[in-house]
């Protein structure tokens, strides 16, 4: 794997690969890897010849200084972990390399900006899209693939590349899931045990409405689910959202496409997860 760290060496190897044909696809992410995100870069090699992962840990996203402390890097297992996978290409940049001292950045994004994650994170998707277009600019992919795991980022992403017609074809991969359900993420190896068996309830929980899931009885579904999992203990529910899963605003009898989103704290640590209902 070609592991680069200063964007115009990244972006004179890819110039010269693209010469001869290559179609470059491309997995943005944080780091700390784990088998969702292996599944999006086999997911990418199915769909190209040439697949770059970022791994860059973007400050302008947290909103929670805290939360961009702690988060987990440990960069050479992610590194060797990309090796298992056969990735192409590694893109490691510091945050000098990708940002210029205070740029300011804002995207009209929307309703989304004011809605669930949006809500609960201030400016949190401004940073998304301000790193994901810088991203995009200097990598310039065929195809990007994001999970199904950050579904309103995938709206978001998918609003940015119509807003700006930007020349990427965006691919959603579904949520890859520990055993027992739980949704993986960069962010369990914060779960105590206690915590991880108190976080399942959450997909039990998005499971459970949708063996149940009638559009007649929206309103009566989303308050069993508030009550289930406010009942756990050691979880604090931020929201539970059966929502149109092409705008994210509330559901009605009329949506035609359904999804249930969840967000809580489990002991210190913030999850989130989802299930499309029906399409
Ligand atoms: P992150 O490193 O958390 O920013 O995630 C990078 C990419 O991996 C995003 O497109 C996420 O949606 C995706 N991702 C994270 N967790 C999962 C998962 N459990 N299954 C599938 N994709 C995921």
């Amino acid at each position: 794997m070609k592991n680069f760290t200063k964007k115009a060496e990244l972006q004179q190897y890819l110039a010269t690969l693209r010469a001869g044909g290559a179609i470059v696809t491309f997995v943005p992410t944080m780091g700390a890897l784990h088998p969702g995100h292996l599944s999006l870069i086999k997911q990418a090699q199915q769909l190209g010849n040439v697949v770059v992962c970022s791994i860059f840990v973007n400050p302008t996203q947290f909103n929670d200084t805290k939360d961009l402390e702690i988060y987990p890097r440990p960069i050479l297992e992610d590194i060797k972990k990309l090796e298992q996978v056969n990735c192409d290409i590694l893109f490691n940049p510091d945050v000098d390399e990708m940002y210029a001292g205070n740029e300011s950045w804002h995207l009209d994004i929307g309703e989304l900006e004011g809605l669930l994650e949006g809500k609960f994170r201030p400016g949190h998707y401004q940073g998304v899209t301000q790193v994901v277009y810088k991203l995009f600019t200097i990598v310039k992919p065929d195809i990007a693939l994001f999970g199904q795991k950050d579904y309103q980022q995938f709206l978001v992403i998918s609003r940015m590349v119509s807003l700006l017609n930007l020349p990427v074809k965006l691919v959603m991969c579904p949520i890859a899931r520990d055993a027992d359900g739980l949704a993986l993420s960069s962010r369990n190896i914060h779960l105590t045990p206690a915590d991880r068996q108190h976080a399942l309830i959450l997909s039990k929980t998005l499971n459970s409405i949708k063996q149940q899931f009638s559009p007649d009885h929206i309103d009566q579904l989303q308050q069993q689910a508030v009550t289930a999992i406010n009942k756990e203990p050691g979880v604090t529910l931020g929201y539970f959202e059966i929502a149109d899963a092409e705008t994210l605003h509330p559901a009605s009898k009329s949506t035609k496409k359904f999804i249930a989103l969840v967000a809580a704290t489990v002991g210190k640590t913030r999850l989130i997860d989802n299930v499309v209902l029906k399409d």
